[in-house]
């Protein structure tokens, strides 16, 4: 990686060339410094400007987030349109002149700017708005929109193994309507798995693990999912990237053994993410979740002891105060029974209800009453108070969640 400081019309800049993407740093005349973080496709993946915060996902959409006087962060999302032309357009333009500068000498730099540098900065102003409308259309080809990924999971490779969820169920989960559940036969998967890398091109870098999406890639049988397995090392360097992660949803079925994990994780599967929501089987019946807690303690232990890592998911809010109680009390019992260590996560996801979920409809019909923001992050720290975990094991990593801010 290099580091390049510089001047630009008196303003101090910064470059970095690193393996994965090239940053620019371009302070303002008083101001915060405009920040640009393009990936060697020429995408600009993130921005900071003007103490916004711009995360532009594949599908060409872009989340604008800051921080509000009172601390707390809000968010909006832009339309492609708007992002290609209020964010995109402007940073391309800044970064052609910068790049223009350094060519003159109108810009000091500490040091050449290296090969790489100068590939990146190419790529970032050949990605212009026809460019970056064709991406956002590839990426259309490509997949059925991405629904979700846990947040530690947002620079992976998603490969669709499946469609949808097998269940699509829950109340309060609106990402997979409408999808029928599907397992790509190999061939197809080998097809897609072969357009992502090619969609993704020189971004590749700039990503860190496999996801195998969508919603439930585990509930795969064991027979049909070792040849899906076996085609993403085919396709890509799994070792490289830092391993294979998915979700496992539900819990009825056929359920996979430690063995199986144990041979998944031979495979590459680092850690499996399982939306629990609740140890309270009664909250869980009233969010028509499949499965009972007990069937989730007894998948996490499996795949502990084929030696893969889990990230459990809290929902807060769920069933508003008629539930609190239960919910906390029987999650905190839930976690407890796991067996979880320092290699896994624990994250707390607020309920978001839009209009038109199940969830505003059952809620009203039983006349539940919902936590305020302040009673949900204090239904979190309730939890938290209740877990305990062995010395010799030591904690798990415990976070917060917001489906908002989810960009792939
Ligand atoms: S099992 Fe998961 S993905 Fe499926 S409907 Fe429920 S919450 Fe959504």
């Amino acid at each position: 990686m290099a580091v390049i400081l510089g001047k630009w019309a008196k303003r101090p800049i910064t470059i970095s060339v690193k393996p994965n993407c090239l940053t620019v740093s371009i302070e303002g005349g008083g101001g915060e410094p405009a920040v640009l973080s393009y990936d060697y496709e020429g995408r600009l993946w993130t921005a900071l400007l003007d103490g916004i915060t711009y995360r532009r996902g594949l599908d060409g959409k872009m989340v604008a987030k800051w921080q509000q006087a009172d601390r707390a962060r809000d968010r909006r999302w832009l339309s492609p349109d708007e992002a290609r032309q209020q964010i995109e357009a402007p940073a391309r333009a800044q970064v052609a002149d910068l790049y223009a500068a350094i060519q003159s000498g109108d810009a000091q730099i500490g040091a050449p700017l290296p090969e790489q540098g100068h590939h990146g900065f190419r790529r970032a102003i050949a990605f212009d708005a026809a460019r970056s409308e064709q991406d956002a259309a590839r990426y259309r080809q490509v997949y059925l929109p991405v629904g979700i990924l846990p947040p530690d999971q947002y620079f992976a490779v998603v490969l669709q193994a499946a469609e949808g969820c097998s269940f699509n169920t829950c109340t309060f989960c609106t990402f997979y309507q409408g999808r029928p559940f599907r397992i790509k036969p190999p061939d197809d998967f080998r097809a897609h798995a072969r357009a992502v890398r090619d969609f993704l091109g020189e971004g590749l870098s700039l990503r860190r693990t496999i996801f195998l999406g969508d919603a439930n890639a585990l509930v795969i049988p064991m027979p049909r999912l070792l040849p899906l397995v076996e085609i993403v090392h085919e396709v890509y360097d799994v070792e490289r990237l830092g391993g294979i992660y998915a979700f496992l949803d539900g819990f009825s079925g056929q359920k996979k053994t430690a063995d199986d994990y144990a041979a998944l994780r031979a495979l590459g599967l680092k850690t499996v993410y399982i939306g629990m929501e609740s140890g309270s089987a009664d909250l869980l019946r009233f969010l028509k979740k499949p499965g009972q807690p007990a069937d989730v303690v007894e998948a996490v232990r499996a795949i502990k002891a084929g030696g893969v890592a889990v990230g459990v998911i809290v929902l807060l809010g769920a069933g508003g105060h008629q539930y609190a109680a239960q919910h906390v009390r029987d999650t905190v019992a839930a976690i407890n029974a796991m067996g979880l260590d320092m290699d896994d996560l624990i994250y707390f996801s607020e309920l978001i209800v839009s209009e038109g979920m199940a969830y505003a409809r059952d809620a009203y019909q039983a006349g539940l009453q919902p936590l305020t923001p302040q009673e949900r992050i204090a239904q979190g720290e309730a939890v938290e108070c209740g877990l305990r975990f062995s010395q010799a094991g030591g904690m798990p990593h415990i976070s917060r969640y917001d489906i908002r801010e989810f960009v792939y």
